[in-house]
């Protein structure tokens, strides 16, 4: 068998334009375009990029991009007081401070700051309970953007399914297995602790691997025919003394034996911003008492 490639590009690039269709039909509803406000604290040269691309992306979706960037020795009390101003403007529907904060600040403090409401990382704890109790709410990025190509490739049909997760962070693997536990998949939550990890990943229907180990997960783990999504991003050295980008799963063997796989670059990674904008939309029709746009 030769798997299936998932294109989260052409994916994301799909939802980018259902999310632009979706910001004119809240325009033409409410006379306003939903904002988002990213906040960029210090001058880590990766995080300047994602927030610029962030930006310019927020824009080409026909929403307002409020960007706030902070010197890094900004003090806890004044990050603090921006987040609760941009709680309290109405013209902000989503909130995203770019993490990682340089090490002086308190990352868990900072996010609690937010309004739940104007999380469109998905990463305060009122969302993760939102999200483990089956209620309305936002959730993370990369999670989403993992399950949408997930029902994508499976025509939605997750019902019964087995799914191992591999790896257990509140960022990725957590949220991951709780949409795979709505969706009524039978979910397996893996880590570095768990036993004959091999066996445990081959009764997989649907394997999430988000570890940050380069290429662990090898053909003879998985079983013929599975879904494989490979969260990680790891640079390892190239050939030409430079470096490359390889995921969690060995995607050349794995290939061989897989329904489905994602590619690394070009899967899940750039699902990331285009769910970013997604929850934006979802963040301002929530607040309006909308119900979900129905496009998604
Ligand atoms: P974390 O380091 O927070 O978590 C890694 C998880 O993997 C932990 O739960 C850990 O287990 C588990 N783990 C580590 N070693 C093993 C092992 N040998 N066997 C089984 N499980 C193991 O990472 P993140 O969840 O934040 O990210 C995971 C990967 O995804 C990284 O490569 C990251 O770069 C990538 N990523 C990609 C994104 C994208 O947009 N595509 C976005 C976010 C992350 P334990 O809990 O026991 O320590």
């Amino acid at each position: 068998m030769t798997a299936a490639i998932i294109d989260g590009k052409e994916f994301a690039a799909g939802l980018r334009v259902r999310v632009g269709e979706g910001v004119q039909a809240f325009k033409a509803e409410t006379g306003s375009v939903p904002g988002l406000a990213v906040v960029l604290v210090g001058d880590d040269p990766a995080s300047a990029v994602y927030v610029r691309n962030k930006g310019k992306q927020t824009v080409e979706a026909g929403m307002n991009s409020f960007e706030h960037k902070l010197p890094s020795d900004t003090a806890q009390a004044d990050l603090i007081a921006l987040v609760e101003r941009l709680n309290a403007d109405e013209s902000v529907d989503g909130i995203l401070v770019q993490l990682p904060l340089p090490g002086h600040l308190d990352e868990l403090a900072v996010v609690s700051a937010i309004n739940p409401d104007k999380d469109v990382d998905g990463l305060h704890v009122v969302s993760a309970g939102r999200l483990a109790s089956g209620l309305p709410g936002l959730v993370s990025c990369t999670p989403l953007g993992c399950m949408m190509l997930i029902r994508d490739t499976l025509n939605g049909d997750l019902a019964g399914k087995e799914a191992v997760v591999i790896g257990r962070s509140i960022l990725v693997g957590k949220p991951v297995a709780q949409l795979l536990l709505a969706a009524n998949c039978t979910v397996t939550m893996a880590h570095s602790r768990t036993r004959d990890l091999a066996d445990v990943v081959r009764r997989a229907d649907i394997v999430v691997a988000a570890v940050g180990r380069p290429e662990m997960v090898k053909a003879d783990w998985v079983k013929p025919g599975a879904c494989v999504i490979d969260v990680g991003i790891n640079r390892v050295p190239a050939a030409d003394g430079k470096t490359r980008l390889v995921g969690d799963v060995d995607t050349a063997g794995v290939s061989a034996v897989a329904g489905s796989i994602t590619p690394v670059p070009g899967g899940v990674g750039p699902m990331t911003i285009a769910c970013l904008l997604h929850n934006t939309l979802q963040a301002a029709r929530m607040r309006r008492g909308m119900p979900q746009d129905r496009r998604f």
